[in-house]
């Protein structure tokens, strides 16, 4: 059995595994600082740590380092995608996306996704399989290394967190704790299709993410074809899922409409859209459809425009989510680690 990888584990999992080994939990602090904080690589020699217990994590953890970044690709739009790939040769794609003045970093939370959305490339890949705690925070390194300073994460790249949510918790604790990479959890968003347990979970709970739902579409029997969770979890059930959450955090949710040229994009479908999220404190970010490679039609993009339009006079907070990296593969729906 190989040792298990201790940036797996979060602070209080650290501090536990600390006392069974004897040692004191208190110095779990002092390791994750040197580990996460000034990047030290080797288990024997954490700084601030004292020798017997730097001597009992190392006989009780491992701390491989992980590969370099496989593949670094960059947008005309500023947009870098990169390609890292882990052990047994999972890859995972994560995205540095620019903004007004900011950087975010999109996380992937699965090597491929078995959701199998069909407009998704990453959903025609399958899952290879679920990553780790210490596999998704080495995406947000990655990104930091990249970008210098980061201001969001989402979760919405590769796979569906909720289907890995024990480790996408994990990874949350990691990087928001004051001792790791202290990064607020009010700044991170995680993205579902709809898996209504967690989002009942989060209603309940004290995580401060925020929740991102992927609608897609606002006809029942559209959104059925399209994706095929809909039918474990249905539109309606995970609406009314969405607005318990809003009430009993009284939070506001981002909902990630698809718009599907001249499929979803009338104006009777922001009208049911309309309905569907009627009173529900929300942001609505349509997207586009992005299709490799094709370019979006003129009167599809007219379409999106009035589709934005009717959402707002309904005073409907909406954007239009430009296309960001999509001469890179890098956009929404689109990784699939070269495939
Ligand atoms: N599995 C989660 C997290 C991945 S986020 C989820 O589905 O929410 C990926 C986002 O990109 C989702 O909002 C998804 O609906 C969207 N997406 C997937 N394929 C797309 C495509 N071809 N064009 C535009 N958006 C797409
Ligand atoms: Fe998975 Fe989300 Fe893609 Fe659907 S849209 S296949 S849930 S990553």
């Amino acid at each position: 059995m190989p040792k298990p990888d201790i940036r797996d584990l979060t602070r209080p999992e650290l501090e536990a595994a600390l006392a069974a080994l004897g040692e004191k939990p208190s110095h779990a602090a002092a390791v994750f600082g040197a580990v996460y904080r000034r990047g030290q690589a080797s288990l024997g020699a954490l700084e601030g740590v004292p020798p017997r217990t730097r001597a009992a994590l190392a006989g009780a953890f491992s701390m491989p380092a992980f590969s370099p970044v496989e593949k670094t690709v960059s947008s005309r739009d500023g947009t870098k995608k990169l390609l890292l790939r882990f052990a047994g040769g999972a890859p995972a794609e994560c995205v540095v996306l620019p903004g007004k003045g900011r950087l975010s970093a999109c996380l992937s939370s699965q090597s491929g996704c078995a959701c199998g959305c069909s407009f998704c490339a990453t959903g025609r890949l399958g899952l290879l399989r679920s990553l780790r705690p210490s596999e998704i925070t080495a995406q947000f390194a990655a990104c930091l290394r990249e970008a210098g300073a980061l201001s969001s994460v989402v979760f919405m790249g590769m796979g569906e967190p909720f289907l890995n949510w024990e480790n996408v918790k994990k990874a949350i604790s990691i990087l928001s704790d004051d001792r790791g990479y202290h990064f607020s959890q009010g700044k991170m968003t995680v993205s579902t299709v709809g898996i209504i347990p967690v989002i009942k979970e989060l209603a309940a709970g004290e995580l401060k993410v925020k929740l991102a739902v992927s609608l897609v579409a606002s006809d029942e029997a559209l959104r059925a074809r399209l994706v095929p969770m809909d039918a474990k979890y249905p539109l309606r059930e995970v609406v009314r899922a969405v607005r318990d959450y809003c009430r009993a955090r009284q939070a506001q949710v981002f909902f990630e409409y698809i718009l599907f040229d001249g499929r979803n994009d009338s104006a009777a479908d922001a009208a049911k859209l309309l309905e569907l999220i009627k009173g529900i404190s929300c942001r609505v970010n349509l997207i586009p459809q992005n299709t490799a490679g094709a370019a979006a039609s003129q009167a599809g993009a007219a379409r999106a425009k009035d589709f934005q339009k009717r959402l707002i006079a309904a005073g409907v907070r909406t954007y239009l989510r430009l296309e960001k990296g999509g001469d890179i593969s890098a956009a929404c729906g689109q990784l699939a680690a070269g495939n």
